[in-house]
C-alpha cells in the first residue's frame, strides 16, 4: 500500500523561533536556507523530487517573492517557502521557465510520484501561499494585513482594529459506510469517468464531527449510520482542508442518492470490487476504478476490503 500523502512530518515546525523576526531573518538569509517555490497552483520540482533550493538559487527565488513564510527546519535546516506568482508566464501562457531543468507540478497530481517527505514539506508550503494570497485584507475591518511570526499569522495594520488572522484549515469528514459485507461508494459528477469513492463532506459551524458524517451521510445518500469510529486523518491543501476519516456502519434508511450533489451511490460487495474495480482503469474508459492510493479514501476502502 502506498503512504497517506501529505501526513508525514519531516519537519520540526520550531514554533518557538517564529516570534523573533531577527532569527526569521538571519535563517531566511543565511547560507544553510532551503526554498520551496509556488507559482499559481503549481511548485517547483526538479528531477521528479520537490526542488528545496539552496545558495544561489535559494536567494534568487527569496528575492523574487511576494511572501515568504517559514516552514520550519528540516535536519536542521530553515525551510521557507516562497511564492513567486509575480513571474509572468511564457509567451505561450506556459509557466515561467526555471534554471537547470527545474519544472512545475500540480501537487494534487503528483503527490503520489513524490517521496512521503517532500509531498508533505510541499503540502506545508501549498496550504500556507494560498492562505496569504487570501488573506491580504482583514475580514474585520477591511484594512490591509501584514504578515509575522514567520508567516504564520496575519495582523492587521488599522491600529484601532489590530485583528490577528490564523491561516484557516477546513474540517471535512470522509466516511467508509458498511452494512455488513458492503460499502457504500458514490460518484461525483466532475469526476473522471469510473472513477468511485467514500463520502466526504464539510463539517458545518455548531456541529461535532460524528454530527456531520450522520448528516451527510444521510443528506446524500438517505442512509442513516451509527457506530461512527475515528480512522485518520489527511491535510488536504487544495485550498486547506483537513479531512477526518471515519468508519461508520448503517442502520436503516433507503439508498437515495441526492443527484444534485452526486451523480450515482451504490452498495458493492468485497466480491463486485475485486471483480470489477481496477486502477489500471484510471485514464481509461475500461471499467470502475477507486479512489487514487495515497488518499485517505483509499486507505480506508483497502483497510475494509482487508477485512
Ligand atoms: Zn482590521
Amino acid at each position: 500500500m502506498s503512504h497517506l500523502l501529505f501526513a508525514t512530518a519531516p519537519l520540526d515546525r520550531a514554533h518557538h523561533l517564529r516570534r523573533d523576526l531577527t532569527i526569521i531573518n538571519r535563517l531566511r538569509s543565511g547560507p544553510e536556507v532551503r526554498v520551496v517555490s509556488y507559482w499559481r497552483d503549481l511548485s517547483l520540482l526538479r528531477d521528479g523530487r520537490a526542488l528545496l533550493a539552496c545558495g544561489t538559487e535559494a536567494a534568487q527565488l527569496l528575492d523574487l517573492a511576494s511572501e515568504t513564510i517559514f516552514l520550519g527546519l528540516l535536519a536542521g535546516k530553515p525551510v521557507f517557502a516562497a511564492d513567486v506568482n509575480t513571474l509572468r508566464a511564457e509567451a505561450d501562457g506556459a509557466p515561467p521557465q526555471w534554471e537547470n531543468g527545474a519544472s512545475w507540478g500540480e501537487l494534487r497530481a503528483i503527490g503520489a510520484t513524490l517521496s512521503a517527505e517532500d509531498g508533505a514539506i510541499l503540502a506545508t508550503g501549498r496550504a500556507l501561499v494560498n492562505w496569504h494570497r487570501t488573506a491580504k485584507f482583514c475580514g474585520r475591518c477591511g484594512s490591509p494585513t501584514e504578515s509575522r511570526e514567520g508567516g504564520h499569522v496575519r495582523v492587521c495594520l488599522d491600529i484601532a482594529c489590530n485583528a490577528q488572522h490564523y491561516p484557516r484549515t477546513d474540517n471535512a469528514v470522509i466516511m467508509q459506510v458498511t452494512d455488513g459485507d458492503n460499502i457504500l461508494l458514490h460518484r461525483q459528477p466532475s469526476w473522471p469517468a469510473g472513477m468511485w469513492s467514500v463520502l466526504a463532506g464539510f463539517v458545518e459551524p455548531g456541529e461535532t464531527l460524528e454530527q456531520a458524517v450522520i448528516r451527510e451521510t444521510h443528506e446524500e445518500t438517505g442512509i442513516i449510520v451509527d457506530d461512527i469510529r475515528y480512522a485518520g486523518s489527511q491535510p488536504w491543501p487544495f485550498p486547506a482542508s483537513l479531512m477526518v476519516g471515519f468508519t461508520a456502519r448503517a442502520i436503516g434508511g433507503q439508498l437515495c442518492p441526492d443527484l444534485h450533489e452526486l451523480e450515482d451511490a451504490r452498495w458493492f460487495s468485497r466480491a463486485d470490487i475485486a471483480a470489477d474495480f481496477s486502477d489500471a482503469h484510471r485514464n481509461t474508459d475500461a471499467g470502475p476504478y477507486l479512489a487514487r492510493p495515497g488518499s485517505i479514501a483509499r486507505q480506508m476502502i483497502d483497510a475494509w476490503l482487508k477485512g
